[in-house]
């Protein structure tokens, strides 16, 4: 079997973020079996246990009041205070930012 790519783990890794099945994500990576790809994310996850949680954590603009704010991840675009706000969800949703 040919050696995983960074490129490859990256892509398995957002496309179950992004909550798309493993027959889709097989599809998208050529010579890999659904199989594979299951098994392989599984194993960068036991290596890299905090991944998921850490891996895009860096400041980012908050949509709704354009400050910058300390975001775990990509889909996070609200900062905590404007969240608790009222309206903030329909906002996002007109950005297109959550399908
Ligand atoms: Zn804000």
């Amino acid at each position: 079997m040919t050696k995983w790519s960074q490129t490859e783990d990256d892509f398995i890794f957002d496309q179950r973020e992004a909550g798309n099945s493993w027959d889709w994500i097989a599809e998208r990576l050529i010579g890999r079996t659904k199989s594979q790809v299951y098994n392989r994310y599984n194993t960068i996850r036991m290596r890299r246990p905090d991944m998921e949680q850490s891996k895009d954590r860096k400041p980012r603009k908050c949509l709704s009041c354009g400050k910058s704010f300390d975001s775990d991840h990509r889909g996070n675009r609200v900062c905590p205070p404007c969240k608790n706000t009222v309206g903030w969800q329909a906002g996002i949703s007109d950005l297109g930012i959550i399908a």
